[in-house]
């Protein structure tokens, strides 16, 4: 049973949203300072990837530590767990769907965890330079 009230969960929400947000605008920086051109947020693609470089079909995922269930980062809310753990694990399920779904019409799939790009943002995007080789 899902108890969490809306107000809660939104606010939650928001709060990892922004945070994530903030994070992918300067890693699309990163790309475009090094004069990459992408499309990002491309909904016509399984899971929506974050950033898309359609040419070279390359599709990269900026996974959040809390959405993704970051073994390292993930700290659950104390109450409604069980919604939680729920939500994460099918999140968790549906990357990899949609990765697998991805590969299978010939995607190259990168995923980055934020934790990733909050280390060292210039790795990730030598990451990104060497699968456009
Ligand atoms: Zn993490």
């Amino acid at each position: 049973m899902d108890t969490i009230s809306k107000k809660q969960r939104s606010g939650v929400m928001r709060l990892v949203k922004s945070k994530e947000t903030k994070l992918e605008k300067e890693f699309r920086k990163e790309l475009s300072a090094v004069g990459l051109r992408y499309r990002k947020n491309v909904s016509s693609l399984p899971g929506k990837p974050d950033i898309v470089f359609g040419k070279k079909k390359l599709a990269i995922f900026l996974d959040s530590c809390f959405w993704h269930g970051c073994r390292k980062h993930c700290r659950l809310p104390s109450s409604n767990k069980k919604y939680w753990v729920n939500k994460i694990e099918s999140n968790i399920k549906r990357g990899r769907a949609v990765s697998k779904s991805l590969k299978g019409a010939g995607w190259t799939v990168i995923r980055i965890w934020e934790h990733g790009l909050k280390e060292n943002i210039s790795k990730s995007r030598m990451l990104v330079l060497s699968k456009l080789k």
